[in-house]
C-alpha cells in the first residue's frame, strides 16, 4: 500500500477504536520512511527513479532499514517495551506499525519484505501487487483507492468532528489532497498507457 493509504486505514480502523491519533498516525508513517529519505536523497543527487528503485532500494542497508521498519517481530517487541514501560501511546504506536506491516504483507510480490526480520529471511511472495500491472495491480490499486476513499469519508463524517482542536477545514484538505493524489497516481500508472 501507499504510505498515505496506510495513514488513512489505520486511523479509520486503528484510532477509531483506541483514539491516539497521533501516535497511530505516526506508527502508519514510519515502516515508510527510510524509504522516502532514500527516494528524497537519491534524487538531490540526481538519481532516475528507475535506478532508485532497481539499483539503490537493492543495497543491503537499505533493505535491512525497510525490513526491520516493516517487521513483525520487532514492532512487537517493541510493544512488549512499551507495555513494560506503561506507555499507551508507544503500545498505539508499535501497533500501528504492525498494522501497516500486516497490511502491506498480501500487497508485495518482488519487492516483499522479511516479514520476521531478523529471525527469519521468510518472504511472502503475494500474487498481488499494489503497483504492478503484471500482479493485478490495476484491479488492487483501485481497490486500495475506493479502500482510501470509503476511510476517508469515515474520517471525515465520523471522527473529524471529534477532533475539537484540529480545524476541520484542515482534516478536509488533507484528505482531499491525499484522495486527488490516489486518483492522480491511478491515471499516471493505469490509463494514460
Ligand atoms: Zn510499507
Amino acid at each position: 500500500m501507499h504510505t498515505p493509504g496506510h495513514v488513512v486505514l489505520n486511523l479509520a480502523l486503528l484510532g477509531s477504536v483506541v483514539g491516539h491519533e497521533s501516535a497511530v498516525i505516526a506508527g502508519a508513517v514510519l515502516p515508510d520512511l527510510p524509504i522516502v529519505v532514500l527516494y528524497l536523497r537519491e534524487r538531490l543527487r540526481g538519481t532516475p527513479p528507475e535506478t532508485i528503485w532497481s539499483v539503490c532500494y537493492q543495497r543491503r542497508f537499505w533493505l535491512a532499514v525497510i525490513h526491520g521498519a516493516h517487521s513483525v517481530p520487532l514492532s512487537l517487541l517493541g510493544m512488549g517495551i512499551a507495555w513494560l514501560a506503561h506507555s499507551p501511546t508507544l503500545i498505539y504506536f508499535f501497533l500501528s506499525v504492525l498494522f501497516h506491516a500486516l497490511c502491506d504483507l498480501p500487497l508485495h510480490v518482488h519487492d516483499a519484505h522479511r516479514h520476521f526480520f531478523p529471525i527469519s529471511s521468510y518472504r511472502f511472495i503475494s500474487p498481488w501487487s499494489y503497483w504492478d500491472a503484471r500482479y493485478h495491480g490495476r484491479t488492487v490499486a483501485l481497490l486500495e483507492l475506493l479502500l482510501v476513499l470509503l476511510c476517508s469519508l469515515y474520517l471525515y463524517l465520523v471522527m473529524a468532528p471529534r477532533w475539537t482542536a484540529t480545524p476541520k477545514l484542515l482534516v478536509l484538505a488533507l484528505l482531499g489532497a491525499t484522495n486527488l493524489w490516489y486518483a492522480q497516481n491511478y491515471h499516471r500508472s493505469f490509463l494514460r498507457r
